[in-house]
């Protein structure tokens, strides 16, 4: 999964020679002579760790009557339709021309994110441009010299939030040692993939104790074998147990913490929470086990919270309900303490189960695919737009001092959890129940229950 980087802007102002550094072959010829005769052409770049392809719309073709306007015109949608992120590149030294200015006009109407660039900015020579160019409405400028590569630090930063998710870590062994555990697990970043696919979903199961983990995992796995010790091939030490169901992978984790807590109930219970924040962060589905006959306490709460501040996808199960009087009454307890909670957590959904009688396990396991599905989830950036629209004309921002904050565009720059860029003019006067709002609102209109959604600010006037 990579991105595509296009370079705009007019004659002569370094795009070739960019193109050429970013792509770290002599490939663009490069010439004094404005409108030069080339092809405009794409090739793989890698700079500071961050791959992408980069777009070069040079090669404004002379055969044409056309006036350079026009031909600039359609080059630049050419390549904007392309890309996932655009370098507008004016010359530091020239200062801004009315061809650059001309070339602005066009890309703030881009539905495009822009970057500016201000070129030829080696030393302090091109200080003026650099001022001018803050005029252009794009944003600030950010200061390049693509023939001596100073300033590319400062680039790659700024191409940084349209960058998909890092490949992470290679899969570890199907039991690690003891104390591994605690790492990052790993995770791709492309969905159902047949690779992806043929990895096992990471699962944990959290909650108090006695409300029946051990039982579920059992009834999960389908063997007594997890609770009554050491066996071949699996350690007294071993955390994790893999298993598949319709075709799919599972590893559950941490159920060497699981048989601890079996043996020493009592003590443990004001540790759960503590305890659980570590089962979380090796998981990337959490299933929050609840006692259906006990009222949704702080407790879970709390660790419910816990799963989603810390990124991970949520599911409850309100097991022994084969157990349950007034089965009306506990999901109407449920509902009301999950609604009167955090919006972080609202909506998330729940399911029934007896994991003593084998019930609605099926189901269970349904729901934690298709939760870890919407972690997965890449919104297109057209809708997230539309949507923004939306949500502007209903319930734009509150004024600060007199003046309303603009939200110019959102686009998803990572999944796992989905994590939205916002591109406002003033990150910082956009308030944080403002965000909490936006937040909320998008879970419920792309459907993301039990899913965190992270919000990035970024900067743009
Ligand atoms: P393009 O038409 O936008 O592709 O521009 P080119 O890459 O062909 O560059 C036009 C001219 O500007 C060439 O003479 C380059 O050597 C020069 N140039 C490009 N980048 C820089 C830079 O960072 N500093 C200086 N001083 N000159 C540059
Ligand atoms: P853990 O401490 O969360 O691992 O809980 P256990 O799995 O050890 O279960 C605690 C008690 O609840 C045991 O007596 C189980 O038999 C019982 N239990 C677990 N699941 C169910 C269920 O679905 N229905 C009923 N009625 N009892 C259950």
């Amino acid at each position: 999964m990579s991105f595509t980087v296009a370079l705009v802007g007019r004659p002569n102002v370094g795009k070739s020679t960019l193109f050429n550094r970013l792509a770290g072959k002599k490939l663009a010829l490069v010439d004094d002579t404005p409108g030069v005769t080339r092809d405009w052409r794409s090739a793989p770049a890698r700079v500071g760790g961050l791959s992408f392809t980069v777009v070069d719309t040079a090669g404004l073709e002379d055969v044409t009557d056309d006036s350079l306007e026009a031909r600039m015109r359609r080059q630049t949608e050419r390549a904007l339709e392309r890309a996932d992120v655009a370098l507008f590149i004016v010359d530091a030294r020239t200062g801004i021309t009315p061809l650059d200015r001309h070339f602005a006009a066009l890309l703030r109407k881009s539905k495009t994110p822009v970057i500016l660039v201000a070129n030829k900015a080696e030393g302090k020579v091109g200080m003026t441009g650099l001022y001018e160019a803050f005029e252009l409405g794009l944003g600030d400028p950010l200061a390049l010299s693509a023939e001596h590569g100073e300033g590319m630090a400062d680039l790659v930063e700024a191409l940084l939030p349209y960058a998909p998710p890092e490949p992470e870590a290679v899969e570890k062994a199907a039991v690690p040692a003891k104390g591994e555990g605690e790492e990052e697990l790993p995770v791709g970043d492309q969905p159902e993939t047949d690779e992806e696919r043929a990895r096992p979903i990471q699962i944990a199961i959290v909650g108090r104790p006695n409300v029946g983990k051990s039982t579920l995992l059992n009834a999960l796995i389908g063997e007594e074998r997890v609770l009554t010790g050491p066996e071949a091939g699996m350690t007294r030490d071993a955390i994790s147990v893999d298993w598949e169901w319709r075709g799919r992978k599972f590893r559950l984790v941490d159920t060497a913490g699981m048989r601890r807590r079996a043996r020493v109930d009592a003590k443990v219970e004001k540790l759960a929470v503590a305890d659980a924040l570590r089962v979380v962060r090796m998981a990337q589905v959490v299933l929050l086990v609840v006692d259906a006959n006990q009222i949704l306490d702080k407790q879970d709460l709390t660790i419910a919270r816990t799963v989603v501040e810390e990124g991970r996808a949520l599911v409850i199960a309100l097991n022994k309900w084969d157990a349950v009087d007034d089965r009306a009454m506990a999901l109407r307890q449920v509902e009301d303490k999950l609604q009167a909670a955090l919006a972080q957590i609202k909506g998330v959904e729940v399911v029934t189960i007896s994991a003593l009688q084998g019930k609605k396990l099926d189901t269970l396991l349904d729901l934690i695919l298709s939760t870890y599905g919407q972690w997965n989830r890449r919104i297109p950036t057209a809708q997230l737009n539309r949507w923004i629209e939306g949500v502007l004309d209903h319930h734009p921002p509150p004024l600060v001092e007199g003046r309303r904050v603009k939200i110019r565009y959102a686009t998803q720059v990572k999944t796992r959890p989905p994590t939205v860029a916002l591109f406002v003019n003033k990150p910082l006067d956009l308030p944080e129940s403002y965000q909490r709002y936006l937040i909320a609102h998008l879970r419920e209109t792309f459907d993301l229950p039990g899913v965190p959604v992270r919000l990035l600010l970024r900067k743009q006037k």
